[in-house]
């Protein structure tokens, strides 16, 4: 299990992966003429309707590469619709406070001016701030960002009422689509409200992206938001996605491109079309219910260990959960970073940490591990309370302690002489299935801060090059 919260980490089958080494797919130039590219175009078109019906949206751009540009799009989509009305002054950007940084990243790109919106105590967008901020920047307002469900792992019960201020102050609603894990075949963006939404592919769509690989953020928008979806210069004068029927668009208004490619890292879009292919419809809703179920089960699971920070109004969360150690630094003088370097001594990924709030670590189980992994998962973090309970009692040292000195490499604990206060056991064996499947963490643990900070230069002397 890689536990990480936010950036969704499911099974990438290798059935869905089979077709990009397929030459058909994987040597073809991502400028090769679409007389050439027959079964490409089918695959786009069937794509973008499987994705348009799925985000309730009329029409599907899939040029953006990443998460990230397709908000960089969608923003000037929106941009460029102010413009044909005439409005072209709207550049204001409303963004909670619980954004990803992507978010008023994109709007800055876009030259837009972004006003942040307050969260209350439950994480959840604070609706009497966004109506004054909407309400201040009327005029001005161009969109506001919001994900849902939102990055604290919560479904917002104002979405609605959230999307309506905006569009009563002539604003266009942006939603962050990359929790689409926690929507698919449940709801869907363009009923909630949203104008415009970006999917992640390389998340909720299967795509891998261990290691900052390649990604694809398509755009879905309404239908009034079509005419301005990016154009290619490649591609002439082709209407852009779904349902842009026989509307003829005015090149100005059109958009440049916004990647180099016309449908961006096409040769990956394969996965997500054999995932949704495989999956249909009957089995994307299940994989939705089973993710939140899954995030449901670990929150119930350790909230007598970890409390769970934020949840709904119902005691539940959606598709991911948010653990709070920050009272451990008190008791213990445990940090996020000993309980993840930890983690790898039991044998899993560390999870995502301090993200979206710091002192916390953030998990996304998704619908891909089983019930005996998640309860492997939470009996490792169960057992790691427990020894950090020893800390708390005096029983373990203060600063010489399993979680201090994790993760314990194979050097550290065959090398020399051992002289922690536990034992070798106690450090590489700490839960029953690491005696029959263990991961060896190759380095130790380094000083986080101090090697972000220093960087080391590896400058090969020439000669290097020349063997
Ligand atoms: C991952 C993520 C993004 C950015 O997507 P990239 O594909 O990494 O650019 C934006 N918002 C949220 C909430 C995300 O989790």
């Amino acid at each position: 299990m890689i536990p990480l919260g936010s950036c969704t980490m499911k099974l990438n089958a290798t059935s869905e992966m089979i077709p990009v080494t397929w030459e058909e797919f994987g040597k073809i130039h991502p400028f090769a003429p679409p007389s050439q590219t027959r079964g490409y175009q089918i695959l786009f078109q069937q794509l973008e309707a499987w994705l348009a019906e799925i985000t309730g949206f009329a029409g599907v751009s899939l040029q953006p590469n990443a998460g990230s540009q397709g908000e960089y799009a969608g923003l000037l989509v929106i941009r460029q619709y102010h413009e044909s009305r005439g409005e072209s002054h709207r550049n204001v950007c409303l963004i909670p406070t619980s954004a990803h940084g992507t978010n008023p990243a994109s709007a800055v790109m876009c030259g837009m001016k972004v006003v942040a919106v307050a969260c209350d105590t439950e994480g959840n967008i604070d609706i009497d701030d966004l109506k004054a901020k909407a309400e201040k920047h009327s005029h001005e307002l161009a969109a506001l960002m919001v994900t849902y469900p939102s990055t604290h792992g919560v479904f917002e019960e104002g979405i609605e009422e959230i999307c309506a201020v905006v569009h009563s102050h002539g604003g266009q609603v942006y939603m962050d689509g990359a929790n689409m894990n926690a929507q698919v075949g449940i709801c869907r963006p363009g009923d909630i409200g949203a104008d415009v939404c970006h999917l992640n592919l390389h998340k909720t769509f299967c795509i891998p992206h261990g290691g900052g690989g390649p990604g694809m953020g398509p755009i879905g928008v309404a239908a009034h938001l079509i005419p301005f979806l990016p154009g290619h210069p490649l591609i002439g004068s082709r209407e852009w996605g779904v349902g842009s029927g026989e509307k003829k668009i005015p090149d100005s208004q059109h958009l440049g491109a916004v990647a180099a490619a016309p449908w961006g890292s096409a040769s990956i879009l394969v996965i997500s079309w054999m995932y949704i292919a495989m999956m249909g419809a009957a089995g994307l809703t299940e994989a939705t219910k089973v993710a939140i179920l899954n995030a449901n089960y670990i929150a119930k699971r350790l909230e007598a260990y970890y409390p769970v920070l934020y949840k709904g109004k119902n005691g539940l969360v959606a598709h991911e959960c948010i653990l709070d150690l920050r009272s451990l630094k008190k008791s213990a003088n445990i940090e996020i970073d000993d309980v993840a370097k930890r983690l790898i001594d039991y044998g899993f990924h560390a999870p995502t940490v301090s993200w979206p709030v710091a002192g916390t670590i953030m998990v996304e189980p998704t619908e891909s591990e089983s019930k005996e992994e998640l309860d492997r998962f939470c009996d490792a973090l169960i057992a790691i309370r427990q020894e950090i309970a020893e800390i708390e009692s005096g029983k373990a040292d203060a600063e010489d302690n399993v979680l201090k000195n994790a993760p314990h490499t194979t050097e550290s604990l065959i090398t020399g002489e051992w002289t922690h206060p536990y034992s070798r056991e106690q450090a590489a064996y700490p839960a029953p299935w690491t005696r029959e499947h263990k991961f060896w963490p190759a380095v130790g643990r380094i000083d986080a801060a101090f090697g972000d900070r220093n960087f080391v230069c590896s400058c090969l002397p020439m000669d290097a090059y020349s063997a």
